[in-house]
């Protein structure tokens, strides 16, 4: 299913800069207004559509600030009127001329500027551009992305686009207002550095003083914060570039940006104040959604147990119900199997809604893509059920299970039977796909809540080991009895926005004995431990504060205050799902002298 933010936002936008006025320009395209009918002005940008009419020419110009229109008319454009005529899509001009009002008739309703033009006495034109691949003025989805990322500067030129990256930079602007008033620092950390254990692949870099020895991109700074603790800077954030080459699944970056923050001698509630403070404001900043604070605090177990996942979508209902206990005991082997096997057996009410055969068939399709075994359907009708199931309950349990999930007749009902975490992945993504499919999203609504409450470790079925929920440094919530991993909870907290995870951090271990022991639940032996977080763990013996800290995904937060379709509208020079710059060409051969510094031999040919 599509995690697409489809609600498109209207977000404020920055005030028209200050110009200092040269032999370019006085004034912005943008800042052509009644008051200024009358005055000479000098503007510069870019020919963004060119018009022949009749002996006059018309130049719409573009800036950042907007459009106005130019007109070369032969009296009075003397010398320039011929310019006019040669002038093409994309020429970079400066022109010099009067601010009038149009005709009431040739008025364009369309342009902020449009009931004005220029009246150009002189122009110049700065550059020549050559014919673009694709129209910048008419743009639409007719270009592919691969064209707009080939060339990106054309690309970016497109309004659509500047607004993205001017929003981007606001919601950095207003991060940095906020945290620095409330006496965080802003302290960069290392990019070429040791790997950092967030659960991805390291890219990594070859050190030609050492061959054979690699430097590590970070995953994120976290460790640099810790030690930052350490260090008695007290208050730190960074808004940090991350590295984590893991197999892109669709929008994805591969490098991506993190608003970074750590904070000492503070608990889960006292991060939890200042980051609602944070986003209230940054919101505010931007013409995000009104927050109103404090926002709503979620347990995991309870979200997984209504929602069936950690980053629930809470516009709409369709909440999970629990039948486990109910169908125990039933004859139908494929329920009490699963439950007596200690598994689950939960449903949703999907609501009143008649769908053909071949769409169940799907559904069922659907649940077994998404891992379960399969699902079962039913219609409540006023008397038992129609579903290819019925025959196999009796009609004590079909009246249990309507009467758990308040089903009326015409109401769809839709069960799995499998392990737990198995139940509720594929219950909690249907349910968003049947939200999507049923249209019971209210786009209007913004909602944001934390989920707490975590659990420290989950059991991996495959690798047959503990691993973290969040990472290694995450502190247990009271005592942790090494004898029981499963049942220690964690100081960690994600703050969720319509159902995408915005941000999460933790409280974090500071005390080197209690690392130790988490790495070694964590099969991280005294050797691994020494030889990877060494430096850590001597660190946290040198006096360590209590601190914790978060970190936001800049870029999906952009995108979503902006409602673009993808991550990779908000990035000035985004990759390619595979991790490609058309642009550059990156990733590219290097030429085997640089490798040969390396100590590095590969075996695909090197250029040259
Ligand atoms: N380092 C974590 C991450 O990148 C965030 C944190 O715990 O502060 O997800």
């Amino acid at each position: 299913m599509s995690s697409k933010p489809t609600k498109k936002r209207r977000v404020d936008s920055q005030p028209i800069p200050a110009l200092r006025p040269n032999r370019f320009r006085d004034l912005w395209a943008g800042q052509v207004a009644a008051e200024r009918v009358g005055e000479t002005a000098r503007l510069s940008g870019w020919v963004h559509r060119r018009r022949d009419h009749g002996g006059l020419v018309f130049i719409d110009l573009r800036d950042r600030t907007g459009i106005v229109q130019l007109v070369f008319h032969p009296e009075t454009a003397g010398e320039s009127f011929a310019l006019g005529h040669r002038l093409r899509a994309e020429d970079v001009v400066s022109a010099l001329g009067t601010i009038v009002e149009r005709d009431p008739e040739t008025v364009n309703s369309e342009l902020a500027t449009g009931a004005f033009e220029v009246q150009v006495s002189d122009a110049d034109r700065l550059a020549d551009a050559a014919t673009p691949p694709f129209e910048i003025e008419s743009f639409s989805g007719q270009v592919s992305e691969e064209m707009r990322m080939r060339h990106r500067y054309l690309d970016l030129r497109r309004e659509h686009m500047y607004r993205a990256l001017e929003l981007r930079s606001r919601v950095g602007a207003a991060m940095r207002e906020f945290l620095g008033g409330e006496g965080f620092l802003e302290i960069e950390t290392p990019t070429l550095t040791r790997s950092t254990p967030e659960g991805a692949r390291d890219f990594l870099v070859a050190a030609r003083s050492a061959p054979g020895s690699f430097y590590a991109l970070p995953q994120s700074p976290q460790l640099f914060k810790q030690l930052l603790m350490v260090a008695g800077m007290e208050r730190y954030f960074q808004i940090a570039r991350c590295f984590r080459d893991e197999s892109m699944r669709a929008d994805r970056q591969a490098e991506f940006t993190q608003l970074d923050i750590e904070m000492s001698f503070v608990e889960l509630d006292d991060v939890i104040e200042v980051n609602e403070r944070l986003l209230a404001h940054v919101f505010a900043a931007v013409g995000g959604p009104d927050l109103s604070l404090p926002l709503p605090r979620i347990g995991y177990d309870e979200a997984l147990a209504r929602w069936g996942s950690d980053r629930p979508d809470l516009r709409f209902g369709l909440e999970l119900v629990e039948l486990t206990e109910l169908l125990r005991a039933s004859a139908f082997k494929v329920f009490s199997a699963v439950a007596a096997a200690g598994g689950a057996i939960r449903a949703i009410n999907a609501g009143r809604h008649d769908l053909p055969r071949s769409a169940l068939d799907g559904l069922i399709g659907r649940a077994q893509e998404l891992g379960a075994k399969g699902l079962v359907w039913a219609y409540c009708e006023a008397e038992g059920w129609r579903s290819p199931t019925a025959k196999f309950l009796t009609a004590e349990e079909i009246g249990a299970i309507n009467a758990a999930l308040a089903a009326e007749p015409g109401d769809l009902l839709l069960l799995v039977a499998d392990r737990r975490p198995v139940v509720n992945s594929v219950l909690g993504a249907l349910r968003l796909e049947l939200a999507e499919r049923f249209e019971l999203i209210d786009e209007s609504l913004d909602s944001l809540a934390w989920i707490v409450d975590w659990p420290l470790f989950e059991w991996d079925q495959e690798g047959a080991r503990w691993d973290p929920l969040h990472h290694p440094f995450t502190a247990p919530d009271g005592a942790l009895d090494p004898a029981d991993p499963g049942a220690a909870r964690a100081l960690a907290y994600d703050v969720v926005w319509n159902g995408q995870e915005l941000g999460g951090g933790s409280i974090r271990i500071h005390d080197s004995e209690l690392q130790t022991t988490v790495f070694a639940l964590l099969g991280i032996d005294a050797g691994e431990a020494e030889e990877r977080f060494g430096f850590l763990l001597e660190a946290l013996r040198y006096g360590a504060p209590p601190h914790g800290g978060i970190a936001y995904g800049v870029d999906r937060l952009v995108q979503r205050l902006l409602g673009a379709d993808s991550i990779r509208d908000v990035i000035a020079f985004p990759k390619t799902a595979s991790g490609v710059d058309l642009l550059t060409g990156a990733p590219a051969p290097v030429e085997i002298g640089q490798l040969r510094e390396l100590g590095i031999t590969v075996p695909v040919k090197p250029r040259r």
